[in-house]
């Protein structure tokens, strides 16, 4: 929600309020302990704003978030500020999220202060000298000591993924963690993050544009279109199988390694409409090439199907 200061005849300034956007609606899923779970979809789609809603720094206006049965949505500040050690986020710029001013080893030092973790400062710097040498970042003597600018890019993203995961969380959003990243340098990040799951036995929310990165991480994923979920599943049913004429055009669209393998690509039509003003039914309906009547009037459910979920009226 938005209110800009508009200037009218005689500087007098007021307030208008911009109409609302619903970034996320009424989109329901779950993620089991040591799942990850790939939300995908273009940009608009409203995925960046589910990983944030689900850590509460955006605020939901509606709805339950629930962490081990608790409902997050329901903490008080202070509460809020204890749970946050359970669940992390690793930002798409790495330059961004960390503080230019202070040595990346002081960086994330900081978040063991802030939840007291550790007996001492001695501590605390050997615990990040290890993490820095566990996300390959070595000598960490040396790392330590340096300012993000000094950092190539792929260095930055492996000091936010340490800063992360030296707080021992369970669940962690990965919002387009490697999206930014040279394509040599994503796939060992990619197989890092991989690692790192294993090991620290953590829970990953994978949010990506790129539906090919989500087969070498995801069990499960959910594809968002304009706020909406429009299908959940494992992820190989998906893969292999996609129900929503959406799913298929993602799909028909990431490359084929192949070259005797012959894909037919589905391609939406126009653009994606303005979230302000979506389509009236089947958000997808203009685009979609197998729209029917009912699609332009009626908004699909995500019903069962087939062992995953799927809204479109294709499926009864
Ligand atoms: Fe296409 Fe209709 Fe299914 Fe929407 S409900 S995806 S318009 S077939």
């Amino acid at each position: 929600k938005h209110f800009p200061i508009k200037r009218t005849i005689g500087e007098v300034l007021t307030r208008v309020p911009q109409r609302f956007v619903k970034a996320v609606d009424g989109i329901s899923f779950d993620i089991k302990r040591g799942e990850t779970f790939g939300l995908v979809g273009e940009s608009g789609s409203g995925k960046t704003t589910t990983g944030r809603l689900l850590l509460r720094l955006i605020e939901p206006t509606a709805g339950e978030i629930f962490f081990e049965g608790t409902d997050v949505t329901k903490l008080s500040k202070e509460e809020l500020r204890k749970f946050r050690k359970n669940f992390q986020i690793i930002f798409q710029d790495p330059m961004a999220a960390l503080n230019p001013y202070m040595k990346v080893g002081e960086a994330i030092k900081h978040g063991l202060e802030i939840h007291n973790i550790g007996n001492s400062r001695m501590e605390r710097k050997k615990m990040v000298k290890q993490m820095l040498e566990r996300v390959n970042l070595s000598p960490a003597d040396d790392f330590y000591y340096r300012y993000p600018h000094e950092l190539s890019g792929g260095q930055r993203q492996r000091i936010v993924i340490a800063r992360a995961l030296i707080l021992r969380p369970k669940f962690v959003v990965a919002d387009e963690a490697i999206a930014m990243l040279d394509v040599s340098v994503r796939s060992q990040l990619l197989q890092l993050l991989i690692d790192l799951k294993k090991e620290f036995n953590l829970t990953f929310l994978f949010i990506t544009h790129d539906l090919a990165t989500t087969k070498y991480i995801c069990n499960k994923i959910g594809v968002m279109y304009l706020g909406k979920l429009v299908e959940v599943g494992d992820f190989k049913d998906i893969y292999l199988e996609p129900l929503h004429p959406y799913t298929k055009a993602l799909i028909s669209a990431v490359p084929e390694p192949d070259p005797k393998k012959k894909k037919k690509k589905i391609i939406p039509q126009g653009e994606v409409p303005n979230p302000i003003n979506p389509p009236k039914g089947c958000r997808f309906h203009p685009r979609c090439p197998f729209a029917m009547d009912i699609c332009r009037q009626k908004e699909p459910k995500l019903i069962e199907y087939k062992g995953r979920k799927v809204a479109c009226h294709l499926y009864k």
